[in-house]
């Protein structure tokens, strides 16, 4: 099969891997549908992870399930499939407690590589959520955000404590920013505030439901925050970058009491202990537990309530995964589709 391997910094190849099979009984191989590029394939990419060896990439798909092992229950040949970064048991008492990405039998589907054709997925029952009906072009594009950038976005909302009469802000632009307001506003916040110097995110953003667009960052963002309400800071923050800077604005920018989702992968983030005593804010994040979320996403996409496939502003066909990891290191593209 094809699939895409990372050989180093800038140096994405599309080449031949061998065809995925059934190795455990509870595993499942989809053929896949649609996968994508993740604004966190950018870390090794840029370099800023070092790549040992080649690697393959991905961890976002939708699939059409080809072989089951002999366990797999929940999940039959010929059912279109969503599942999330992390396959996970759904049994054990962390997924249990819906804190699925730190199964205590999880495996990371990026080392398995979902750019590619087909994709081995372990745990299948417990990792895979079957989707009814036969989705539109756009449907397909909302089950491949749910994957992984809609249910980030949205735990990232769920852990700030987004909800009725809140006021919720949004640092980060990406896709997962962008389907955090979103996610904000389907849990019913009054207010939010999408953190963006960038027009056309901007305008997404809005179309996503924010209220208000903050271009500073830092501590001019801070203060932006703060003149905007009443002094106080933001109820709710989604810190969704992993940097330094993000982190402490988003920690500065919320109220006491207030409530920080973090869901930017952690990228040499170092929180001053002092500071964060006195804050008095909550902190909750970490990667995203897709799988509590993606029953409800799918739904949700499939009756049309949500757009979230609207952060999907490029498609490429998977030979040309190298421009599509170009196009989001330049920032000409939040979003990039591959197609088989
Ligand atoms: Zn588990």
């Amino acid at each position: 099969m094809r699939g895409v391997v990372l050989h180093g910094s800038h140096d994405v190849r599309v080449e031949e891997r061998p065809d995925p099979v059934v190795e455990q009984p509870t595993d499942a191989v989809l053929r896949l549908v649609a996968s994508c590029v993740c604004g966190s394939d950018l870390w090794s990419y840029r370099g800023t992870d070092a790549v040992r060896r080649p690697s393959p990439m991905g961890h976002e798909y939708v699939g059409v399930v080809e072989q089951v092992g002999d366990d797999v229950r929940d999940v039959r040949v010929g059912d279109l499939v969503v599942g999330s970064f992390f396959a996970s048991d759904n049994t054990c008492e962390i997924c249990l407690a819906g804190y699925q990405s730190r199964c205590v039998h999880k495996v990371p589907m990026g080392a398995l590589g979902a750019q590619a054709e087909r994709l081995r997925v372990p745990l299948a029952d417990g990792t895979l959520v079957v989707v009814p009906g036969d989705p539109t072009p756009a449907q397909l594009k909302g089950l491949l955000a749910a994957s992984d950038v809609l249910g980030t976005g949205w735990f990232a909302a769920v852990a700030a404590e987004a909800g009725p009469g809140r006021t919720v802000a949004v640092v980060g632009d990406g896709a997962v920013g962008l389907l955090g307001v979103l996610a904000a506003r389907r849990l019913g916040a009054e207010r939010v505030i999408a953190m963006s110097r960038h027009a056309d995110r901007q305008a997404l953003a809005r179309r996503f439901g924010a209220t208000d667009i903050v271009t500073e960052r830092g501590d001019e963002g801070v203060a932006r925050v703060k003149e905007l309400t009443g002094g106080l800071g933001a109820h709710s923050v989604i810190e969704a970058v992993g940097t330094q800077e993000a982190m402490m604005q988003a920690i500065r920018s919320t109220r006491p009491g207030g409530h920080v989702g973090f869901v930017g992968v952690s990228h040499g983030v170092e929180i001053p202990g002092l500071e964060l005593f006195a804050s008095g804010v909550h902190l909750h994040g970490g990667p995203a537990p897709v799988r509590r979320f993606l029953p409800e996403l799918v739904d949700l996409v499939m009756r049309d309530e949500i757009d979230a496939g609207a952060v999907f502003d490029l498609t490429l066909p998977l030979e040309r995964a190298a421009e599509a990891y170009a196009a989001m290191d330049e920032r000409r593209a939040t979003k990039v589709m591959l197609t088989f």
